[in-house]
């Protein structure tokens, strides 16, 4: 396995390629099959959303493709596996509210305990990922003009505190983890209004522009906008779910099965005894 077979490369559109890594086949504990990374052409620049886990070089990959434009490259947030590769490139854009999140090196240790043999290839850094070389914050309101093509930086809390999706004016929207199909990562009950407010935020734009093609950073990519209004259902409606929960000792985290949603809702204060409770029955 090396670069060039690890990435899948999707040239999905003119303007839009998708790179593709098989997250299952690094750590299968997370309900996630897939990580999207995306590449926006323009005709003078081009913009990266995202850099994976790091497992393989990225920017060898990513530098073919480019014909030679300038890159931006963005993160949609923090979490580890849109970040690994930062320290290939020069400049990563992320919100200002995760900056420092990103600046320092990053420990994967918490992947020792992963069954799977690819991770081998991160002991050759000592599951260290070096950090950007330089960062630049983003307030959200941001417009990347890449010619030809516009991109927009929407900043939408919920999954992250500084998470942001992306808006192109060719009328693709990418909500980085804030809405996507199997495992949603969310906040304890009390703070999911945060949620549904960003999701009312993207429900709104892709009323109002026409939108309805989102390309969320993991698994199905070109989906209907109705997955904005189906979470954000869900997560109005918790109560009425609340009963099926189950206690995920992994991910420290309730999980609620529903649709084609596995909602992960942290623990909240109140709820710790409740969850430990629940674990001990399981076992
Ligand atoms: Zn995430």
């Amino acid at each position: 396995m090396n670069s060039e077979n690890y990435y899948e490369i999707i040239q999905q559109k003119d303007h839009l390629i998708i790179i593709r890594e098989k997250f299952d086949e690094i750590d299968p504990r997370y309900f996630t099959i897939y990580t999207n990374l995306y590449l926006i052409i323009g005709n003078n620049e081009c913009l990266l959303i995202d850099t994976g886990c790091g497992l393989f070089p990225l920017k060898p990959v990513i530098d073919k493709l480019l014909n030679g434009k300038k890159l931006n490259v963005v993160n949609t947030h923090f979490h580890w596996d849109h970040i690994g590769a930062n320290g290939e490139f020069d400049n990563i854009f992320i919100h200002k509210k995760e900056r420092r999140l990103i600046s320092r090196p990053l420990n994967l240790s918490f992947l020792k305990d992963a069954p799977n043999t690819i991770l081998n290839r991160y002991s050759d850094i000592n599951l260290i990922l070096s950090p950007a070389k330089r960062i630049t914050p983003l307030n959200g309101g941001e417009v990347f003009s890449l010619g030809g093509i516009d991109v927009e930086i929407i900043h939408n809390a919920g999954h992250s505190p500084g998470s942001i999706s992306l808006y192109t004016d060719k009328g693709e929207l990418f909500p980085g983890d804030l809405a996507r199909y199997g495992m949603v990562l969310l906040p304890s009950k009390e703070y999911l209004a945060q949620v549904i407010d960003s999701l009312e935020i993207l429900i709104n734009l892709c009323n109002e522009k026409n939108v309805n093609e989102l390309y969320p950073s993991h698994e199905e990519f070109n989906i209907s906008k109705d997955i904005l209004t189906d979470l954000s259902n869900h997560l109005k409606n918790i109560d009425d779910i609340w009963e099926n929960r189950k206690p995920n000792e992994v991910n420290n985290a309730w999980t609620i099965e529903i649709d084609k949603f596995v909602l992960l809702i942290n623990v909240g204060i109140k709820e710790r005894e409740d969850f430990r409770k629940r674990l001990r029955l399981l076992k």
